[in-house]
């Protein structure tokens, strides 16, 4: 991973839900230098779940796997987090955010990651939506590949994007944002490798 500088591009990206999607979303931003706010009320699905198909993870409970990746997230210092329900989206100009009873937070992009929750707030900047495909999810919000709605820098990833519900899925769709945003942020495509240690020489 190529080291954020202070003359490196950088953008604050307002995230609307911290479960699986949100929370690596937020990650992949912070690796490429960009801050994140994220309003998250805690009824992530992954309470309920068991992983057993994370590949290359040991069978873990959705709660502990979460709480690994928070840590992860945490020890970057680039996010911070409201424990309130976003109520609605606003944009104003190139600026757009996010509204909860007790906060408004402005950034640059917004992403939604509200698993299989009901997305109505998302109907004040009149976001396009669709029936969802699959049981138990209440709206599905229409995407592109890089996961951009129809509403000027808002995004959505996981299973509120269309996603199929499992961890890896969401996880890789809140990645797969995040590297569009960091690379329209950089003006170039943002390739997020880390190198394995050269072999020492004898
Ligand atoms: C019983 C059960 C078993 C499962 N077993 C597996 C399994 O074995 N393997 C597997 O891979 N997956 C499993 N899953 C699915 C997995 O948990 C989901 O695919 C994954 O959590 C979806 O990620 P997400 O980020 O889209 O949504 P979530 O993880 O649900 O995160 C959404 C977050 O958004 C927040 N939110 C929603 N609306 C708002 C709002 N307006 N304002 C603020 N915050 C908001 C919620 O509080 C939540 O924290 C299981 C699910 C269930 C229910």
């Amino acid at each position: 991973m190529s080291e954020a500088t202070e003359e490196t591009p950088t953008a604050h990206v307002v995230i609307v839900g911290g479960g699986a999607a949100g929370t690596t979303c937020a990650l992949f931003l912070a690796r490429a230098g960009i801050t994140s706010t994220i309003f998250d009320h805690d009824r992530t699905i992954l309470k309920r779940a068991e992983l057993h198909n994370y590949p290359g993870v040991a069978p873990i409970g959705g709660v502990a796997w979460l709480a690994q990746l928070r840590e992860t997230l945490a020890a970057t210092g680039m996010s911070s987090s409201i424990g309130e329900r976003a109520t609605s989206l606003f944009t104003e100009g190139a600026r757009v955010g996010a509204a909860s009873e007790n906060h408004r937070v402005e950034g640059d992009y917004v992403v939604i990651a509200t698993g299989q929750l009901n997305a109505d707030f998302t109907q004040s900047v009149n976001m396009e939506l669709t029936e969802p495909a699959q049981p138990f999810v209440t709206t599905n919000i229409v995407v592109d590949h890089w996961g951009q709605t129809n509403v000027d820098r808002m995004f959505a990833a996981g299973v509120v994007a269309g996603f199929p519900s499992q961890a890896v899925v969401c996880a890789g769709s809140g990645a797969n944002v995040a590297i569009g945003i960091a690379s329209t942020v950089r003006g170039a495509y943002w390739v997020d490798h880390d190198e394995a240690p050269k072999p020492v020489t004898p």
